[in-house]
């Protein structure tokens, strides 16, 4: 019998770890496992509900067709409105794209872009899907490590050794999953300078958490902080993190037109368009009142603040204080080489999670995932309660061994 083989642009990448994860502790607590779920890349709030009934109200109009591939014209303005408030940044329709999720877009650049093994610059620590997605359109990720000494941060120096004639792309993830580090206006400036060096490399700015931003400083972006690199940035973010939207799926991106409309042409055979009701639900939430977004960042900062202070208490734990974003990223050097009760020595940060999922019942991301070890990933975006049970049964393990 003829047995089904996929393309190798499908064995060259793997699932999601996170996603893999998540189904992880979801399958043990399922199980009826006492399961902590640190994993989770999502809000834990609901939409809010005036989102919500944005929504019911585009249905009742009869928004229920497809749109233009580049999205509704009151997303679009939406979008261009965000991007100038919020930044200072003006963008004309024709440099605006929709799609379902940040993720699709982000695909759709690299599909629009990428070929013959062009190389994509990918610090790290970087979410997970970057170099997969490079891979699947015929990219070479070039993974440059960020030590946390440099605040898990890409330096000038290191910027300039990884590119090459055949560079096409860096990606900055500001602030940053897994690590919420965030660059200041001098460092992208920094960076912009040797940018400006080499004018054939473009920058996916992939932007998605830029709300959910800690610091008393505003938080900044390099087509901002740099506007002669303006036209070669391609600036990413959606609804997902910002409004609790992650199910409705829109992202959307602003950038140079000629790149825009390939990633335009590219969705005009793919999808058509995302979803006409949330496009309605993400215009709405670009627009209106922003108190949700002040109101959860708040929240976000309480946990932030308790569970770095718990963690940073635990004797062979670190933890660098995020900028924003809803992740921890510890460092779990002063685990490694200790005996588990039963023996086993941890030797990589894939064991100490290990552990911590199969003795305390915490789910937690291993720092190799992210290209950085040895760490570990927690979220907060989960109840306080959650998060002071986490730390007590982390601190526990830590305790347990010898
Ligand atoms: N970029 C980063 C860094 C992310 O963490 C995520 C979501 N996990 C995305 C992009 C994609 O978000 P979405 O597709 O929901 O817009």
């Amino acid at each position: 019998m003829n047995t089904f083989t996929p393309a190798s642009r499908v064995s060259r990448i793997k699932v999601s770890p996170s996603s893999a994860a998540s189904a992880r502790a979801r399958d043990l607590k399922a199980a009826g496992r006492d399961i902590v779920d640190m994993t989770v890349g999502e809000p834990d709030f609901d939409t809010p509900d005036d989102v919500k009934a944005a929504a019911h109200a585009a249905i009742d109009r009869g928004e229920t067709k497809y749109t233009a591939v580049n999205g509704t014209p009151a997303l679009r303005r939406a979008i261009i409105g965000d991007f100038k408030r919020r930044l200072g940044l003006d963008y004309a329709e024709n440099e605006i794209c929709v799609g379902g999720g940040a993720k699709q877009i982000l695909f759709l650049a690299l599909m629009a872009s990428v070929e013959n093994g062009a190389e994509v610059i990918v610090p790290a620590p970087y979410w997970v899907s970057y170099p997969d997605m490079v891979i699947a359109n015929d990219g070479t990720p070039v993974i440059v490590e960020c030590p946390e000494a440099q605040g898990f941060k890409l330096t000038p120096a290191a910027l300039e050794a990884a590119i090459t004639p055949k560079t096409l792309w860096l990606i900055l993830n500001a602030p940053s999953n897994p690590t919420g580090a965030a660059y200041s206006r001098a460092e992208l400036e920094a960076l912009g300078a040797v940018l400006l060096r080499h004018p054939q490399v473009f920058v996916l700015s992939d932007d998605i958490y830029d709300q959910v931003w800690f610091r008393d400083e505003p938080m900044t972006t390099l087509a901002a902080a740099v506007p002669a690199l303006k036209d070669r940035i391609l600036l990413t973010n959606g609804v997902s993190k910002s409004y609790a939207m992650t199910g409705w799926r829109i992202g959307y991106a602003a950038g140079p037109a000629p790149l825009v409309a390939a990633i335009n042409k590219l969705q005009s055979q793919m999808s058509s368009c995302p979803s006409s009701v949330s496009q309605a639900a993400a215009a709405y939430a670009l627009s209106a009142d922003q108190s949700f977004v002040r109101d959860s960042v708040a929240v976000y900062k309480e946990r932030r603040d308790y569970a770095c202070a718990r963690l940073n208490a635990i004797p062979g734990l670190s933890c660098t204080v995020p900028d924003g974003a809803f992740y921890l990223f510890p460092n779990c050097a002063g685990v490694i080489g200790r005996r588990m009760p039963e023996g086993k020595v941890i030797e990589t940060d894939l064991d100490f999670v290990l552990y911590l999922l199969d003795g305390v019942g915490v789910a937690a991301l291993q720092g190799a995932a992210y290209g950085l070890s040895p760490h570990f990933r927690l979220s907060i975006a989960t109840s306080m309660e959650a998060i002071r049970e986490a730390c007590d049964r982390i601190e526990r393990a830590v305790a347990a061994l010898r």
